[in-house]
């Protein structure tokens, strides 16, 4: 490590940690500077639906395109963007962008973006919806945010009444990762969700592990129950995708059908869909 960073025997006695606080500093410094404009970027994720064969819409995943070390993954620099507060610009940059985009697809099609629980407890985030919404036209029944249940862990009465404004405002809501969460399942009965999405280390296991299975086949029927949606994310294998038509899984989302792509390769694919020439259908 001394040598890698070229500074002489010096470093050879600071601890690791050092080393890493300071890259972590470097990279939060960047992030301060970078023009979002620039250096951010949606990509598109299809969301397929397996009952009608359908393009549902698309969840939009950011990307930080660093002029220095390229691609910065989101699970690198969300975190850093929580713990340093730039996360509110992030988060409006991102839902302005989606919106925008959205709004120029056809209007059967969603469009779900991701919020943190630090963007949840802000108090800026119905606002920056209601902003995102009224700059872009986009009719606020075409976006969903996804939550996970981390969101819900903390101060039940404002978050339902902060879910409870999203609701007036007309966006949907969705439970990201459900499963994975320390939560009761209580907040389902407080709350109407629109859709649970079904985490992805369990469909990765349901053709080997039985209880993988049973936690996927119990989503799916307590979303039936419920009424609402049950999307599987991280669909990878066609026999993952036969045991979800099975199991009478809603819609699904994996690399099966499409990585996260840009907003050119999205219109192509609402152009292929278009014409009818879907893969599931
Ligand atoms: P997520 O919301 O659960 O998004 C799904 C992640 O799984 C994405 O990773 C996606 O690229 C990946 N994925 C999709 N299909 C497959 C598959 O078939 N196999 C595998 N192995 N992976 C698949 P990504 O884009 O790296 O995003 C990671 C996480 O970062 C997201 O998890 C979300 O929690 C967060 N994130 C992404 N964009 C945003 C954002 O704009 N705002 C916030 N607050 N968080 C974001
Ligand atoms: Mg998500
Ligand atoms: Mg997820
Ligand atoms: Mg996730």
């Amino acid at each position: 490590r001394s040598k890698r960073d070229g500074k002489g025997a010096f470093h050879f006695f600071e601890p690791e940690m050092d080393v890493e606080m300071r890259e972590r500093r470097a990279l939060e410094l960047e992030l301060r500077s970078a023009d979002f404009d620039r250096e951010l970027e949606l990509h598109y994720q299809p969301i397929i639906s397996l009952r009608s064969g359908g393009l549902r819409g698309f969840e939009a995943l950011v990307r930080w395109r660093n002029p220095r070390r390229g691609m910065v993954s989101p699970a690198e620099f969300i975190p850093l963007a929580e713990e340093t507060g730039m996360i509110e610009a992030i988060g409006r940059w991102v839902l302005d962008e989606a919106c925008r985009r959205a709004a120029s697809w056809p209007d059967d099609l969603i469009i779900a973006v991701n919020a943190s629980a630090v963007q949840f407890r802000q108090g800026q985030f119905a606002e920056t919806i209601r902003v995102a919404i009224d700059m872009s036209g986009l009719d606020p029944s075409r976006l969903e945010i996804e939550i996970t249940e981390s969101v819900l862990l903390a101060d039940t009465g404002a978050n339902l009444a902060l879910l409870q404004q999203l609701r007036e405002i007309g966006v949907r809501v969705a439970l990201d990762d459900f499963g994975t969460g320390y939560s009761s399942m209580s907040y389902l009965r407080r709350f109407p969700f629109s859709r649970l999405k079904i985490d992805r280390s369990f469909v990765r296991d349901i053709g080997s592990s039985r209880e993988s299975m049973a936690i996927v086949r119990a989503i799916i029927g307590l979303g039936a129950n419920l009424g609402i949606d049950t999307t599987a994310e991280g669909v990878e294998t066609g026999a993952q995708l036969e045991l979800l038509r099975q199991e009478r899984c809603g819609e699904i989302q994996g690399f099966l059908f499409s990585p996260p792509v840009d907003s050119v390769g999205a219109a192509r694919i609402i152009e292929t869909y278009r014409n009818g020439e879907s893969k599931v259908a």
